[in-house]
């Protein structure tokens, strides 16, 4: 049984699918006008390990996450840097996709943009405005948030405290300050779309809410995001989805704690904050996804690089017994049985994650499992490949399917990719040295990477190599 906390109901729930063994989730994904930070990265992160945790399980995920890609701070963008708005998407949607692969980010079933929901946004605010809940003021139109009964629900304020706290703002066209924008009327060089109530931009809550019902239906069963967007844009979706649809909307709301830097969320507007490509350039995803792992998703987690450090040097306890997993796997087998209790450990690891996923306590098996493991190995002299393919198993379902902190398959390609680079850089040497009639270098090289098993092929144009067996 998975439980999770639900901001709505402000308690840990056993989780329910609508579905048996379906699971339909939502996050609210990037505004893409800029590289991502690594305080979003903790929440595409964190949500990465959720799904995966649910596949774990075996439930059949659809996870959808949203480009937002039309909003003010994409047009001030494309007006500083004179180019169309599209320009700046495009450009920071391709750098999003680099980033999370990176990241070992699985990628979502789809990724909705705002722009190409256009119809679906226009006809749920047309629905809201016949049931009588939005009012349409000279081509802006409003939701009119005290007709919403419930509103308030999830982030726990009331309308009326939320009132007499407003500023009298400037928009003097709302009927309440509390009401928000379903449709902005154009201005000028900014881009439109065609309505019922003019030329004009979707405001940004709808988005979700029109988006969410076209690929996860009317109800679904998690919506998951940072905490700053609990209010308004998660209250706002609420009374959107549930005033046009008349039904419940999202059973379970997943909130990630921030990532801050002394104490302070990290933000944009703030400037504290470093994009997810340069931490990248330094540290490896797994260090990062280990630390993220280590805090509980829904606290906070204070961010600096020495925390960063220790996660690299964390890992490598991990990457000692990946190597000599692999290393054993490729010696002749002693068939040495070794009694090891693994389900002990995949009951640990599904207990802890079983409980909110609470991931802090599935990276404690994780290092327990290695410590135990390579006592094991100690104690036994030479296991053999059963007990080695178990361990690899483990490590395979939990640290990498689940937590994507080691990478069996990538790191040997990887290997194997740079011995063939290198191979590739000494023929291109010998080449040069042949051209500048540098003959016994030339004969070096070959004569010593046929030592190591790699005999060249000279041809007319080009020299090839092929690997050989060492007697
Ligand atoms: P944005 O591009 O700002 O709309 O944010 C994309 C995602 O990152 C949303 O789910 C936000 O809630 C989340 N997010 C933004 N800042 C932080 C932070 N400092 N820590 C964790 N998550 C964040
Ligand atoms: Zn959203």
């Amino acid at each position: 049984m998975i439980t999770v906390y639900n901001t709505l109901t402000k308690r840990k729930e056993e989780f329910k699918p609508l579905v048996p063994m379906n699971v339909k989730m939502y996050m609210c994904g990037p505004t893409v006008y800029d590289y991502f930070h690594i305080g979003n990265g903790r929440s595409f992160v964190v949500s990465d390990i959720i799904r995966r945790y649910f596949e774990y399980k075996g439930f059949n995920v659809k996870f959808v996450m949203n480009l937002t890609d039309v909003d003010d701070k994409i047009i001030k963008k494309a007006n500083e840097e004179k180019v169309e708005t599209n320009k700046i998407t495009q450009k920071y949607i391709d750098a999003f996709f680099e980033d999370i692969a990176k990241l070992k980010v699985k990628k979502a079933d789809i990724y909705p943009k705002a722009t190409e929901h256009i119809d679906e946004i226009i006809m749920m605010i047309k629905t809201l405005e016949e049931k009588g809940l939005a009012y349409n003021v000279n081509g802006n139109v409003f939701y009119n948030v005290k007709l919403f009964n419930g509103y308030g629900k999830l982030s726990g304020k009331n309308t009326e405290d939320l009132e007499s706290g407003a500023r009298i703002e400037i928009n003097e066209a709302k009927k309440s300050p509390l009401d928000f924008a379903l449709w902005k009327k154009a201005k000028e060089g900014e881009p439109y779309w065609e309505s019922p109530w003019g030329n004009g931009r979707p405001g940004w809550h709808i988005e979700c809410s029109a988006m969410s019902c076209k690929h996860l239906g009317e109800t679904f069963d998690i919506h998951a995001g940072g905490n700053d967007l609990i209010f308004p844009h998660h209250e706002n979706e609420i009374a959107q989805s549930e005033g046009a649809n008349g039904k419940p909307f999202v059973n379970y709301w997943l909130h990630f704690g921030f990532l801050n830097i002394n104490d302070e969320k990290m933000s944009k507007s703030l400037g504290n904050f470093f994009t997810a490509r340069d931490i990248l350039k330094v540290y490896s995803a797994e260090a990062i996804r280990l630390l993220f792992a280590q805090t509980h998703y829904g606290g906070p987690l204070n961010f600096s690089e020495s925390l960063l450090q220790a996660a690299q040097k964390g890992l490598e306890k991990l990457e000692n017994l990946r190597l000599k997993i692999v290393g054993e796997l490729k010696e002749e087998d002693t068939n040495k049985e070794v009694t090891f209790d693994f389900d002990k450990f995949y009951n640990a690891f599904e207990s802890a994650m079983d409980d909110d996923f609470n991931s802090p306590q599935a990276v404690a098996v994780v290092f327990d499992f290695i410590r135990e493991a390579n006592k094991a190995i100690t104690e036994n002299e030479k296991p053999g490949h059963k007990f080695y393919n178990g361990v690899k198993e483990f490590l395979t379902r939990t640290a990498e399917g689940v937590l994507g902190i080691i990478n069996f398959s990538a790191i040997e390609e990887t290997g194997a990719s740079l011995e063939n680079e290198l191979i590739e850089l000494l023929i291109n040497l010998r080449t040069e040295a042949k051209l500048n009639k540098n003959y016994t270098m030339a004969d070096k090289i070959r004569n010593e990477l046929t030592n190591l098993g790699v005999a060249l092929q000279d041809s007319k144009d080009k020299t090839t190599y092929k690997k050989i067996a060492l007697t």
